[in-house]
């Protein structure tokens, strides 16, 4: 398949999605998510709903009861974050771990956690970034030590999600593996290893509910049925489960653009200046225009990585188009709620409206799961290489 042929048009499945989770986020996720986001607990009513509305095998090949759609995952995504970035983030977390295992796991792993995962009875965590490196994910110091019938892992962690209620998180350790010194390596370590402490909550500005905390690992043993794939494999699987998850990353980004939107059209048909409607003024009209076109042209950039995937499509030429829709889409969340913002005036600043969040959740994005420069970094490495001498 050529790169650049495959295009996107819903089917009549994905449309019913759609539409599906727009009714439910709009009744049911949209009256929750000031709360979600002023008090920082964790939404357990959002992920029993999302667990009841069955999707948390969306993505994911048929037999696992999914749709094996990316397409589908990404619709979902963009209509609970058009609402709640935090539940459309708690879906998100419990297909991470579930796409990493189905993508590297052995077949007895996949027995033992995607069954469970599948029905929501347990949760995961996936955990690279370390206080001294996040976006450069070989400088990794967490260390697994080789001892008998498995590794004994030390090592600090910084900034993992889902930690605190997690059954288990995937941690990324260098090993010392023959003719490999320094191969990193994911282990399945589970929440009452012990030896691991999780830490104090990180208290964020933005996706705030759900916890980020550090971990700390001190002699911890993981049996060898924990090591995730063969060993050595595991800096191409974390980096391949990044690549798998930027079209969705890029979905959080255009659901927030959008209810931004929604939020500041529905405040200017409102608000009166000069004796005037706000949305009467040219310059606000104007603003609104660049708004919905950025993020329409954002939406099609997603849904065609999204598409890619769905074709089967890996390598460099994919990973640029989905950091392309990644980068561009998060920005165009960040640009769409600074401008939405604007538009409210002094409420925009006030907790009294919701738009506030969709700014600090918008900045976030900018930077998980890759930060938009290093997104910027592997697509201008596909097109012009290493140059230097
Ligand atoms: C809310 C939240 C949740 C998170 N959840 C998780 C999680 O569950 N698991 C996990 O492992 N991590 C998680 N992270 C961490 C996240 O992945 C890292 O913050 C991110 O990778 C950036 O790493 P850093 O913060 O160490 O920034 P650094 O890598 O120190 O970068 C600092 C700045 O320098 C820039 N920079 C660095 N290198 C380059 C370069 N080569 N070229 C150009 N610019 C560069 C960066 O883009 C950034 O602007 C989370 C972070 C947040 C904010």
């Amino acid at each position: 398949m050529v790169i650049g042929e495959e295009s996107f048009v819903f089917t009549e499945e994905q449309i019913y999605i759609r539409d599906l989770i727009r009714r439910v986020a709009k009744e049911k996720v949209a009256l929750r998510a000031d709360q979600i986001d002023s008090s920082a607990e964790y939404p357990q009513d959002m992920f029993d709903l999302l667990q009841e509305l069955g999707l948390f095998t969306l993505p994911f090949p048929e037999r696992y009861g999914g749709t094996n759609s990316m397409v589908s995952a990404c619709l979902a995504i963009e209509e609970l974050g058009r609402v709640c970035y935090n539940t459309a983030y708690l879906l998100l977390l419990q297909w991470v771990p579930f796409g990493a295992i189905l993508a590297g796991g052995s077949d007895e792993q996949k027995e033992r956690f995607l069954p469970d995962l599948a029905a929501g009875r347990i949760r995961g965590a996936i955990s690279t970034t370390e206080p001294q490196s996040g976006s450069d994910v070989a400088g990794i110091r967490t260390k697994a030590t080789r001892v008998a019938g498995g590794y004994r892992i030390s090592g600090s962690k910084a900034w993992c999600t889902n930690s605190h209620i997690a059954d288990f998180i995937l941690v990324a350790a260098k090993t010392e593996s023959k003719g490999n010194e320094n191969s990193i390596d994911l282990f399945i370590v589970e929440r009452r290893s012990e030896g691991l402490t999780i830490g104090r909550a990180e208290k964020k500005m933005g996706a705030r509910g759900v916890p980020t905390c550090p971990l700390f690992l001190d002699d911890v043993f993981v049996q060898d049925s924990n090591v995730l794939g063969q060993a050595g494999t595991g800096f191409k699987l974390v980096m391949e489960t990044f690549n798998k998850s930027r079209p969705l990353i890029g979905a959080r980004g255009i659901g927030l653009a959008q209810g931004a939107i929604d939020h500041a059209s529905e405040y200017i048909k409102s608000r009166v200046a000069f004796g005037r409607n706000v949305a009467d003024f040219q310059g606000v009209r104007w603003m609104v225009a660049d708004m919905a076109m950025q993020t329409e042209a954002a939406r099609n950039l997603v849904y065609r990585a999204a598409a890619m995937t769905d074709a089967g499509e890996s390598g460099t030429e994919f990973a640029s188009i989905a950091s392309m829709a990644k980068c561009f889409a998060t920005d165009t969340a960040m640009k769409v709620a600074t401008d939405a913002v604007q538009l409210f005036g002094a409420s925009g600043i006030s907790d009294e409206y919701p738009i506030n969040r969709y700014f600090r959740d918008a900045k976030v994005l900018q930077i998980i799961e890759g930060t938009n420069q290093i997104q910027r970094n592997i697509i201008a490495n596909q097109i012009l290489g290493r140059v230097s001498r």
